[in-house]
């Protein structure tokens, strides 16, 4: 049976899971789209004939939608969320789960309300195959206990409006979520270290930042602002693989690329992330990031924001995790 999908949100990464679902993926198929802008609505029901709606409460309740995927901007997401919860229908929403952390524990305690699993947030780095085979080699317990994790971002550019927060919120949201679950573990406190700023940011730009979180465990990750990750064991270090570039010989020197784009270097995770919910929502089922994971990630968020003014280690208090969501 074809999964009906209603999408709210038609900007960028909304018209690429359109395509993703309509055109790469099976079991799938996005028969309405919303947004409060028209030109994406109409831009989308000119190529794939689909209903459109301005209001993403309409789409939601439309009874020919069976599941949803939200790609508002973060702070529009808490509403078609709940909405979705209300409905007793699947909900992908994209990263964050919400902007705050009180909004992503109001959705948590809808869901448990409801007392189903509908909702699962758009980390897709725990679908990326590099992740993976990091996890699978840490939990084999081959290499011992993890002892400190490194990981480093490094962009070619980003644009004037992103400000010294949104490197917590837009860039380590993804470390905050996939290292917990690369290491099982939860963080207990954050801490932000400011080196001396390049000349290439702007007044409003700290950059680059250390980022320093500490595990219940005890295990250390150091983040220097993310797309690789070694992880240093008790008996020996587990590197996560660079996707594969051809390599060339030219004027005497050997070389290989560097993806820059993180769109193509994700771009296989954001299939088989969206392929696997399609897959469990026609069954009922949530495998991905839950609802807990994204206030797990909203709170670290807030904490790391915290310091990156205080300069103090500032605490993360989530509480136990809920029974609900024990896997
Ligand atoms: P975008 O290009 O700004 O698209 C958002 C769209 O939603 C716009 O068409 C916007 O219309 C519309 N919109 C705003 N408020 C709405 C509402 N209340 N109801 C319906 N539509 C509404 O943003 P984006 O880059 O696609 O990002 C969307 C989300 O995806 C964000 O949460 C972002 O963090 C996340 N994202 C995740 C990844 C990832 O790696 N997982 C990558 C990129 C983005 P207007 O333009 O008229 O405001």
């Amino acid at each position: 049976m074809t999964l009906r999908i209603g999408v709210i949100g038609t900007g960028a990464i909304g018209k690429d899971h359109i395509r993703r679902i309509n055109e790469v993926l099976t079991g799938g198929k996005v028969i309405a789209v919303a947004d409060i802008c028209e030109a994406g609505p109409k831009a989308i029901a000119e190529k794939y004939g689909v209903k459109t709606y301005k209001n993403g409460a309409d789409l939601i309740n439309d009874p020919e939608v069976d599941a949803i995927v939200v790609t508002t901007p973060g702070f529009a997401h808490k509403d078609p969320v709940l909405q979705a919860i209300a409905a007793g229908k699947p909900v992908f929403t994209e990263k964050p789960l919400s902007t705050t952390a009180a909004d992503c524990k109001e959705i948590v305690n809808a869901e448990i309300a409801g007392g189903k699993h509908l909702v699962q947030v758009g980390f897709m780095r725990r679908y990326d195959k590099g992740y993976n085979q990091v996890k699978a080699m840490l939990d084999s317990g081959e290499f011992g206990v993890p002892l400190i994790l490194h990981c480093t971002h490094r962009n070619p550019e980003v644009d004037t409006s992103y400000t010294t927060p949104m490197a917590v919120h837009d860039t380590a949201i993804h470390e905050i979520d996939v290292l917990h679950w690369l290491i099982d573990d939860e963080y207990e406190s954050a801490q932000v270290i400011m080196p001396v700023s390049t000349k290439y940011t702007h007044s409003k730009l700290k950059d680059p930042q250390l980022m320093i979180l500490r595990t219940k465990k005890g295990i250390c990750i150091e983040i220097e602002v993310f797309v690789n990750c070694e992880v240093v064991c008790e008996d020996g270090v587990v590197k996560m693989p660079a996707p594969s570039t051809p390599i060339t010989r030219k004027n005497g020197l050997l070389s290989t690329g560097i993806e820059t784009n993180w769109k193509n270097r994700f771009i296989d995770a954001y299939d088989v992330e969206l392929q696997d919910w399609i897959n469990s929502a026609g069954k009922g089922e949530i495998n991905g990031p839950t609802a807990w994971d994204g206030y797990l990630a909203s709170m670290t968020a807030d904490a790391l924001v915290k310091a990156q003014t205080s300069g103090a280690i500032e605490p993360i208090t989530t509480g136990e995790m809920p029974e609900f969501y024990a896997k």
